[in-house]
């Protein structure tokens, strides 16, 4: 897996301050796309044990809320292969820190075992790691600039713990705020 972009004391996509990784790769080529040049898994750099480690050092940061991964598409399968080993050594080295992830797929899609598009075995793992997953393709007709957390009114943000345990989709408080 190759990644695209690190930023550290994000305040953009998820809440508090979060160090937030961009990885490269991305099936769905939204109409209006914020950044196209994401869709090539082979854009960016190579996702090393040295890049991990080094965002989970920033993790430790007593002002630093969590971890938000986007893209791209977090969500293919090629990038779920490599995601999960490093959101399990996230959780375990950082218990107390939020993971948010951005996915084009919806919630559903993802939890779909026969959707071999984009539910792999790594998709359960990874997802009951996951805290919240602002879900849905980017619609450029329902673009909304006044929303937080996501660029379209049909994405949503997903509270992961509590659906996984209803199975089917509860809001996160988020949404609202
Ligand atoms: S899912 Fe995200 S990265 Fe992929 S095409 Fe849509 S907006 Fe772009």
């Amino acid at each position: 897996m190759n990644c695209c972009g690190i930023y550290y004391c994000d305040t953009a996509n998820g809440v508090g301050i979060r160090t937030s990784l961009y990885v490269s790769g991305c099936t769905h080529h939204c109409k209006g796309c914020f950044n196209e040049q994401t869709w090539d898994f082979s854009f960016g750099k190579l996702f090393t044990p040295e890049i991990a480690d080094e965002i989970i050092n920033s993790l430790k940061r007593p002002y630093v809320q969590g971890l938000t991964i986007l893209g791209g598409e977090p969500w293919e399968v090629s990038n779920q292969r490599v995601l999960r080993p490093f959101v399990e050594k996230c959780k375990k080295e950082c218990p107390d820190k939020t993971i948010w992830t951005y996915s084009g797929y919806l919630f559903e899609e993802l939890t779909d075992p026969d959707n071999h598009r984009c539910h792999s075995e790594d998709t359960l793992p990874m997802l009951s790691l996951t805290d919240v997953l602002v879900d849905g393709e980017f619609v450029l007709a329902r673009k909304n600039l006044k929303l937080r957390f996501r660029g379209s009114d049909n994405q949503r943000i997903i509270n992961v713990p509590e659906s996984l345990k209803k199975g089917e989709v509860v809001l996160s408080e988020y949404m609202e705020k």
